[in-house]
């Protein structure tokens, strides 16, 4: 494995690939088990002469200004290992992806897709995204990329930035990886002490009663949420959002139909901001 640091030093190494297919994985590091699926996902897809790069960098373009950029832990060295064990060959650690300041030509998701779920809360967080998404696209020129369902918006909306800017990468999706309590994991429950940590399964398990209900026959979204909300509320967790969407458009649905119906919610538990989703039909798959 070999680790760089600047844009050139990565189109340098990416230059000298060879003939497989080249596989990336973004991240922003303090790596769990989570983001270890990706990358051995990444790796099975590139095969032995194929080339996985993984990049570790804390995008402060998709940070609100009372978000937790500056706090947002960092264990690189801990990352480095992982990445060296899971036959990563290039791992990407820029000190800075903006050395001339704030980029002051962004892209710019649809309300449509940015405005709901994370980015109501998040104003602008979705464009953050796509920006560095595809800044590093440009850097790492994939043959595929590989994205967690953990974070399903962002899943979406990187598919359609794919396909809307013709970059010719495919992303691939891997499922959300979960502690045995169903909490999915996450590099910020780390921010949870014994009592936050024993309370944030129930996000997993309101939706994981949305979805035994649904493949029960009930289709009233309303009557669904209504099930979800009592489950968090006996943990003690007001959700930031708690919603059935189509899960590849993001339109709110009222009742389950043909569309993939999927849910999604978000909480704070604690001073960890926590997000899950869940398939509620059984036809929506990974691509
Ligand atoms: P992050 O480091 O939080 O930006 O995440 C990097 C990638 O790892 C994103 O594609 C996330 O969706 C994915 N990821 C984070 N947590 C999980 C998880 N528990 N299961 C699967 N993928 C995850």
């Amino acid at each position: 494995m070999i680790v760089v640091e600047s844009s050139s030093e990565l189109r340098e190494a990416r230059g000298r690939a060879g003939g497989g297919p080249v596989v990336f994985v973004p991240t922003m590091g303090c790596l769990h088990a989570g983001h270890m699926a990706l990358i051995e996902a990444a790796r099975r897809h590139a095969g032995s002469d194929g080339t996985v790069i993984v990049s570790i960098y804390v995008n402060p373009l998709q940070f609100g200004p009372n978000e937790d950029f500056a706090a947002y832990p960092r264990t690189f060295e801990a990352d480095r290992t992982a990445c060296e064990a899971a036959g990563v060959d290039i791992l990407f650690h820029p000190p800075d992806l903006y050395p001339d300041g704030a980029p002051q030509v962004r892209l710019s998701v649809a309300p449509e897709l940015a405005g709901c779920l994370c980015g109501a809360a998040r104003p602008g967080h979705f464009d953050g995204v796509a920006t560095v998404v595809a800044k590093l696209f440009h850097l790492t020129a994939p043959d595929a990329a590989v994205f967690g369902e953990k974070d399903w918006q962002q899943l979406t909306i990187i598919r359609r930035m794919a396909a809307d800017l013709d970059f010719g990468i495919r992303i691939l999706a891997a499922p959300t990886v979960r502690e045995p309590d169903g909490l999915a994991m996450s590099s910020r429950n780390r921010y949870l002490n014994e009592d936050e940590r024993r309370r944030a399964p129930a996000l997993h398990r309101a939706l994981a009663a949305m979805r035994e209900r649904a493949a029960a026959g009930e289709r009233d979204a309303g009557r669904l949420i209504d099930i979800g909300a009592a489950m968090l509320e006996a943990a003690d967790i007001t959700p930031e959002y708690l919603e059935i969407r189509d899960g590849r458009s993001l339109r709110p649905l009222t009742r389950l139909g043909d569309a993939p119906a999927r849910a999604f919610v978000a909480a704070r538990v604690g001073p960890a901001r926590l997000i899950d989703n869940l398939a509620l039909t059984p036809e929506e798959n990974s691509p």
